[in-house]
């Protein structure tokens, strides 16, 4: 390129860049002040942060016109009526997990976690790649509610259990807090699954109230203290392997946006959805080696035959929730099918490499 075609060119990127550079803030001549509540107790690490992190990237993105207030869990309202309040369009945006809609949307249950179901990596592909997004908004469209998936737990743990679990009988009788679709698989494992919200499990379990009880994983139970309270922490996390959060978006304040700051919206959300992994990634770690080292808390697995029939049970009642509702069934159909397909091709990429390590 000679010396005047290159003048010419940086001068036209240039008058182009000055038009296109600014007309997202040009043409939003509005000014949005929002209010996003969560499900989440006040600075709870990651879940909190996380959409804390999402408010302050779409005001820089927006050169300030998206300006959000973040409101913890019952600071505006009650934790769980987070996404009522996005639905009924009190406030702009919530942050929680979709199974929290099971009462009035069972198929909601897909969008977090499912016993058995996708990891972290499966729901992505899904969502993204293999037509969740398409039926999580057809799900919520009832409730006036635009969903993203923000923040992936990763595979859980399956909880602090204060006697050892051996074989299924430890299950009959065993009182566990355990929510959702798990807590149904315990049910018909002989358990009874108790609704706890996360201030409460220390001291039920301390006390005896229950006999054991699931919450995150590592980082998020040592903060808790849940290994004063049991000593045996078993794992896998089968009832959540990969739970995925989500940002719901009221519909008129979504139809109200112009594209570009509808894409900045699902940009962001789709950056935090990987931060937060990240974050679980790396500190599940170190709170493990606390845990284990400092805490000596037993880290053990669940027998391989106890995996065998929860996953069996877990089936049952997947296929018994698809008989009651007719939405379940078809979610339930799309993401078997996709974590069956998928599943084919994990078994000889991710679990072959993950196997290969072991040996
Ligand atoms: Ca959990």
């Amino acid at each position: 390129m000679d010396r005047r075609e290159f003048i010419k060119k940086a001068g036209v990127g240039f008058a182009a860049g000055s038009v296109l550079g600014t007309p997202a803030i040009a043409r939003a001549q509005k000014k949005f002040k929002w209010k996003m509540v969560t499900t989440w107790p006040p600075n709870f690490p990651v879940f909190h942060e996380g959409v804390v992190r999402f408010a302050g990237q779409v005001k820089e993105l927006t050169e300030g016109a998206i300006d959000i207030r973040v409101y913890a869990g019952g600071e505006l309202v009650p934790p769980l009526q987070a996404f009522d309040a996005v639905s009924q369009g009190t406030v702009e945006l919530a942050h929680g997990a979709a199974y929290y809609q099971a009462g009035k949307a069972p198929a909601s249950q897909f969008f977090s976690a499912v016993p058995f179901g996708l990891n972290a990596q499966g729901m992505n592909a899904w969502f993204y790649a293999g037509g969740g997004m398409a039926l999580y908004r057809e799900v919520y469209a009832p409730f006036n509610v635009v969903p993203f998936p923000m923040g992936n737990s990763g595979v859980q743990m399956a909880g602090w259990f204060r006697k050892e679990i051996k074989s299924m009988a430890d299950f009959k009788g065993l009182k566990m807090r355990i929510p959702g679709l798990g807590g149904k698989v315990l049910a018909k494992a002989g358990g009874t699954p108790v609704l706890l919200a996360g201030g409460e499990i220390y001291t039920a379990l301390e006390r005896g109230t229950i006999d054991a009880t699931e919450w995150v994983g590592p980082y998020h139970d040592l903060r808790l203290g849940l290994y004063r309270a049991a000593k045996h922490y078993y794992y896998p996390g089968w009832h959540e392997p990969g739970t995925a959060l989500e940002l719901a978006v009221n519909k008129k304040t979504w139809a109200g946006l112009t594209k570009d700051f509808q894409s900045i919206i699902e940009t962001t959300a789709q950056a935090v959805n990987l931060w937060m992994l990240s974050e679980f990634e790396a500190k599940n770690a170190g709170a493990l080696r606390e845990l284990q080292t400092k805490h000596k808390v037993k880290v053990l697995p669940l027998p391989a035959s106890v995996l065998k029939e929860l996953k069996k049970l877990s089936k049952q009642v997947l296929d018994e929730e698809a008989a009651k509702d007719a939405m379940f069934k078809k979610v339930y159909d799309q993401f078997k099918r996709f974590a069956d397909e998928t599943g084919t091709w994990s078994k000889i990429s991710e679990r072959a490499y993950l196997q290969a390590l072991e040996l």
